[in-house]
């Protein structure tokens, strides 16, 4: 059997793995942080009657600028945003490569935090570009000197900044995303997937970007939206940053039928978003509970709680597994990761851990 040794794969390639949370089947699936409500019966009507709508003229290109798409995502944002500063893509997956296409690649250095999200290591190899992993204070905080000592130190063309962080909830100040962009001359990204469930009151760094055009806001609609299904992510920056990206994505990237789905969910955002307030009172709820079984729970401001205290992460992982009940274990010793889900699954997956009994460690 050919293996990937037998193939002339890039040299920096060599030996990775691929993304794989583990995609099963379980009554209970709180893995990937995906906002578990399915959406409202009548937006979804709404959205079946828009692409039934675009359907009609998929034997044309779709609308390269995606101009609609992109209005309403200014929209929905406010902070005095227009569709100049918009940019999507299939997920802001795609939107985080588009970027180091356009601002990273072979000789260029990303710096970002770990524990981070994982995909921006992977995102950086596949654009060659070189990762740099700087660390964080204690509890996974990251403070506005900490962060700007490692742009210091690491000069990096590139920073990626994730707010809340995953796996690790954290919110990050203003103060350190205004002390990491005065630090560099390179792009600073501060990935906002999860910013919605920091709730109303929650500082986000689009305030920041009037007179700061070296930096991006990352969203989606993969989280709050529960959207993750269609693939739509998106940033905002300075129109010249769209500029940029114009120059690597590729042409009609968003299909057609994409831009008729997430318009108009758009449409709908007060019932897209009902859910979320919802989902932060079960993460609260892990929170109380899991301290109060023993456990330690970090602060978060996302859809999902990382908790210490687990003896051995792995037999966890299994037992849960074993009542159909699916978290996260995201290889930090001690550590899992779990998602918010519904009333009903949070509930399972509390009652699961705790007929494991009291932990030891
Ligand atoms: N950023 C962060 C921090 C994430 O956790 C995720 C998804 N897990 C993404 C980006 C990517 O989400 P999507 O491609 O679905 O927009």
């Amino acid at each position: 059997m050919t293996s990937l040794n037998d193939l002339p794969l890039r040299d920096n390639l060599r030996g990775l793995v691929p993304y794989g949370a583990p995609q099963l089947h379980v009554p209970v699936a709180l893995n990937v942080n995906e906002n578990t409500h399915p959406i409202p019966e009548a937006v979804a009507h709404h959205i079946v009657a828009s692409l039934a709508r675009a359907v009609l003229t998929v034997n044309r290109y779709p609308d390269r600028e995606f101009t609609e798409l992109r209005e309403s995502l200014a929209n929905y944002l406010g902070h005095g945003l227009t569709a100049e500063n918009i940019w999507a893509a299939n997920g802001s997956n795609e939107v985080l490569q588009q970027v180091l296409q356009a601002f990273g690649g072979p000789g260029r250095t990303l710096l970002g935090f770990d524990p981070t999200y994982s995909m921006y290591s992977i995102l950086a190899s596949g654009t060659d570009t070189r990762w740099v992993a700087g660390e964080r204070d204690a509890d996974y905080e990251l403070s506005a000197d900490t962060a700007a000592a490692w742009v210091a130190k690491t000069q990096p063309d590139l920073v990626f900044l994730c707010s809340p962080n995953n796996p690790t909830g954290t919110p990050l100040a203003l103060e350190t995303i205004a002390a990491v962009y005065d630090a560099t001359d390179g792009i600073v990204v501060v990935d906002e997937a999860y910013a919605e469930f920091g709730g109303a009151e929650a500082p986000t760094a689009l305030s920041l970007l009037p007179g700061r055009e070296r930096l991006v806001v990352s969203r989606t609609m993969s989280k709050a939206f529960a959207f993750a299904g269609a693939r739509v992510g998106y940033l905002a920056a300075d129109p010249a940053v769209t500029d940029a990206l114009r120059l690597v994505r590729l042409p009609y990237h968003l299909s057609a039928l994409t831009q008729a789905a997430a318009t108009a969910a758009l449409d709908h955002t007060a019932e897209m978003l009902a859910m979320v307030d919802d989902i932060r009172v079960q993460r609260d709820r892990i929170v109380t509970e899991l301290r109060d079984l023993g456990y330690r729970p970090y602060r978060t401001g996302s859809n999902f709680v990382l908790f210490g205290g687990v003896e051995d992460p792995g037999a966890t992982f299994t037992a849960l597994l074993a009542e159909g009940v699916l978290i996260r274990d995201i290889g930090i010793p001690n550590h899992l990761r779990v998602s918010a889900g519904t009333e009903a699954e949070t509930t399972a997956f509390l009652a699961a851990i705790s007929r494991l009994g009291a932990p030891t460690v």
